[in-house]
């Protein structure tokens, strides 16, 4: 009956095909974690900057040779931070601490735990080697050296990695602004009292949650009534901060989904409308092209479920492909089946599911509308088309939740 719907796969072909890179940006290095680096780095010095201390101890000079086992301990210290040019003489030690600069020609470290001092002599209980306990200046990294490919993605470590060389600014692939418009006549704001006939609405809450997850900074959300003017006003307002804009409802079949004709009556490429898929079968995905610029638009079905499998199949990788990241879908495994799936329908059925070890389990209350089983699930089951029965002990495709 679904016949004429496109397959989850040719969707997610033409989606991919319709993606691009959004221009990179230079910004603090403080806010860039979870970007795509948009240039190569270079460290601008050696790491470590200098030869410094790994332990607290004493730093030491051999006179002859490393069986040494005793040594004449100099007056004072050198504490991190320091700045002193000490040279230690043949048979000297100096007391140090971790990240204390070395004297030059300091042959190991000892760690505090292994002397004892007596008369300004440091006997040493074990064995040095040369070198121990030493960092030594550019053992990491020389200074020039390409550190950091284009295409990185920042972690916190490439955060705390770029600090250590001293760089306060970097570029980066702009992440998608993003402006949500939730249609619904129904809809009411948390919070308030909720009268006979009306819901509250879960997905505008539901979508900014899962995009400040995502990184995404610039959010609009914008609440509507089921009116043609204002919804293509609030477009047209959209479109004007956008990269990225979700609808979320009005895109069924109902006499007062009015997105889809929005989409039509305006210059919105139609890239794929309705798919073979529960939840979701309403999806759309359209490109608003103004000669060089171009904007992404979804339409999700209302159903709180819906709206976030169609998030995390469809938009989720779009606003990865435009904030420059490669792998963009979600990563997808197989696992063991905990219990029977009877499909009550020829679409792909996207079921939310809870991993355990090499297993999974497909969680009760399934249906568009039911977010509950959605707040346990992590991963959601991918039930193939024209299968009917998947049996319990059966590998199963599965996408794995990023969040
Ligand atoms: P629609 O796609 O507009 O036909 O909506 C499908 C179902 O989702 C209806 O039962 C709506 O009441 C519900 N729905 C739509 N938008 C929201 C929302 N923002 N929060 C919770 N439920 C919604
Ligand atoms: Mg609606």
């Amino acid at each position: 009956m679904d016949n004429y719907l496109i397959t989850f796969e040719g969707a997610k072909k033409l989606l991919e095909e319709n993606l691009f890179n959004l221009e990179p940006v230079k910004i603090p290095v403080k806010s860039a974690v979870s970007h795509i680096l948009g240039e190569d780095i270079y460290s601008p010095l050696d790491l470590p900057p200098f030869t410094n201390s790994a332990m607290d101890g004493y730093a030491v000079r051999f006179e002859k040779s490393d069986k040494e086992m005793s040594f004449k301990l100099r007056k004072g210290e050198i504490k991190a931070g320091d700045y002193k040019k000490i040279k230690l003489r043949p048979g000297e030690a100096v007391k140090v601490f971790t990240g204390s600069p070395l004297p030059l020609n300091a042959d190991a470290v000892v760690m505090k735990e292994f002397v004892e001092v007596k008369n300004n002599i440091l006997y040493v209980k074990q064995q040095i080697k040369k070198g121990e306990n030493i960092r030594f200046k550019g053992e990491e990294i020389k200074k020039g050296e390409k550190v950091l490919k284009k295409g990185t993605y920042l972690n916190p470590a490439g955060i705390g990695f770029l600090s250590t060389m001293g760089i306060r600014e970097v570029k980066v692939i702009r992440k998608p602004r993003v402006y949500i418009i939730i249609t619904g006549n129904e809809l009411t704001e948390p919070g308030k009292k909720l009268k006979e006939g009306k819901i509250y609405d879960a997905n505008s809450f539901s979508l900014y949650s899962v995009l400040k997850l995502i990184g995404i900074k610039e959010i609009k959300i914008k609440i509507i009534k089921d009116d043609f003017e204002k919804i293509k006003r609030g477009f047209y307002k959209a479109l004007e901060f956008a990269d990225i804009i979700l609808f979320s409802g009005g895109i069924s079949v109902g006499e007062y989904d009015f997105v889809r004709d929005l989409m039509k009556r305006e210059r919105v490429k139609t890239i794929f409308y309705k798919v073979k898929q529960k939840p979701g079968k309403p999806l759309y995905f359209g490109i608003f092209d103004e000669g060089n610029i171009k904007k992404l638009i979804f339409a999700l079905p209302g159903n709180p479920a819906s709206v976030l499998v169609c998030f995390y199949e469809y938009v989720y990788p779009a606003i990865k492909a435009l904030s420059g990241f490669k792998d963009i879908f979600l990563p997808e495994r197989k696992f063991i089946l905990l219990k029977d799936i009877k499909k009550k329908t020829d679409r792909l059925w996207f079921l939310k599911g809870k991993l355990k070890n090499d297993f999974v389990l497909p969680l009760d209350f399934q249906e568009s509308h039911m977010l509950s089983s959605f707040t346990k699930a992590d991963s959601l089951i991918v039930a193939p088309r024209n299968k009917k029965l998947l049996k319990k002990g059966e590998k199963v495709k599965v996408h794995l939740l990023p969040f």
